[in-house]
């Protein structure tokens, strides 16, 4: 790493003067939010001192409307999926997301400026591809030797505006993504492949499995098969819960073999919905879940869409996983991931997803847990620690 800009920060100087850290993110999905707190926690107990401000840069910090693009995510994604492909194919191609990206700048540079100023960092942090080309180059004007960082929320497809040749280093899920970033120019030496930045918890052995269903309301004598959809609870949950409690019912018509939990998140009227609706087998419909590595071990098998940190997460946790759709674009190299590594499957058809998953909590148990043991396998539980350790000794140390 010798060509990257640098900043010295003098090895025994961090007592008299606090590390001041800007984590950049977006609310586009909850994973780059997860990430931000996992890495500010992590900060906090490798470098005590350390002064965090996490901010989120699209919604407050650029010029409207792409302020308003946050807001619309989930929407777009969930009800406009082609319109999404396109526009990240658009920006994938490099001149296209480069001059996308000039605007918005040009047009947001006073508040870019401001946000650098006031919040006067020892290093910056991107955790969102679209923040780099935004804030890098108003970096390089306003205080040129003060790193800049990017740690890759992505697991397979890494959008190129991710990889600005300026970052002094960027953390990277897995060696077949430094690869991709080596060919596309950036030195090897500034890439590292630690894993997803991933909440503490997930660093720690998790609750027993009895007492974390009976804390969320789940019964804990039975295997539970978990419905998630991202931050946003997208995709077509409702069916797939109708459709796997008939499937569990037909499984077992001597009672209930398995049950259901279904994260919501933010999706309060589904959230709503299943909770009033009859259903064959019991169905517990949660909102936004805090203590997501309890509920994940207290789970037999994840029914998700292909969102990167659930994946990561539901690895550490040996969750076998049923994918039943990604986000075109950043999400589709999620699913190669997961199943070419034996941890799950891709089945977007509803009803067969429904008996394959009943299937595999009832009558297929082998098969389950020697999937579980392939995710265990993805899982690195590590990887906030290591990134923050290597930010700390090889970025800000040299
Ligand atoms: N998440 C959570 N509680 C919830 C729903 C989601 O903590 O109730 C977390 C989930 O554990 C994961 C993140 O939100 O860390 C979702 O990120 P992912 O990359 O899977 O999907 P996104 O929402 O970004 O599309």
């Amino acid at each position: 790493m010798t060509d990257a800009p640098a900043r010295q920060i003098p090895a025994e100087g961090h007592a008299a003067r606090p590390l001041r850290v800007l984590i950049l993110m977006s609310r586009t999905g909850g994973g780059h939010i997860a990430s931000a707190r996992a890495l500010e926690a992590e900060f906090h107990v490798q470098r005590p001192d350390a002064r965090i401000t996490i901010v989120d840069l699209l919604t407050d910090h650029v010029a409207f409307p792409f302020s308003r693009m946050p807001a619309t995510y989930d929407s777009v994604v969930n009800h406009t999926p082609r319109l999404w492909h396109a526009m990240w194919r658009l920006t994938a191609l490099a001149p296209v997301g480069r001059s996308s990206a000039a605007v918005v700048r040009r047009l947001s540079r006073t508040r870019i400026e401001a946000l650098l100023r006031t919040s006067a960092p020892d290093l910056v942090i991107s955790v969102h591809p679209l923040v780099n080309h935004l804030v890098l180059p108003v970096l390089e004007r306003v205080a040129p030797r003060i790193p800049f960082v990017t740690v890759v929320t992505d697991l397979g497809g890494i959008h190129p505006l991710w990889l600005h040749p300026r970052n002094a280093a960027v953390y990277l899920p897995t060696e077949r993504a430094v690869e991709l970033a080596v060919a596309r120019g950036l030195p090897r030496a500034r890439l590292h492949a630690h894993g997803l930045p991933i909440r503490a918890d997930f660093a720690r052995a998790a609750a027993e499995r009895g007492d974390s269903r009976r804390a969320f309301g789940l019964d804990p004598g039975l295997p539970v098969i978990l419905v998630m959809g991202g931050g946003g609870g997208i995709g077509p949950m409702e069916a797939i819960v109708a459709a796997t409690a008939d499937a569990l019912s037909a499984a077992a018509p001597g009672g209930p073999a398995a049950q259901i939990a279904v994260v919501c998140a933010s999706n309060g009227a589904l959230q709503a919905r299943l909770a009033a609706a009859n259903w064959p087998v019991p169905v517990t419909a949660l909102g936004y879940v805090d203590r997501m590595s309890d509920l994940m071990e207290a789970s037999d098998l994840l029914v998700t869409k292909a969102g990167p940190g659930t994946i990561a997460e539901a690895s550490i946790r040996g969750l076998p996983m049923i994918l039943y759709g990604f986000i075109p674009g950043q999400e589709g190299a999620n699913v190669d991931h997961v199943v070419e590594a034996g941890a799950g499957l891709f089945e977007p058809r509803v009803a067969a997803l429904a008996e394959r998953a009943a299937q595999l909590v009832t009558a297929d148990r082998d098969s389950l847990a020697v999937m579980a043991e392939r995710a265990r396998a993805l899982g690195r539980a590590r990887a906030t620690q290591d990134i923050v350790a290597s930010i700390l000794a090889d970025v800000l140390a040299r």
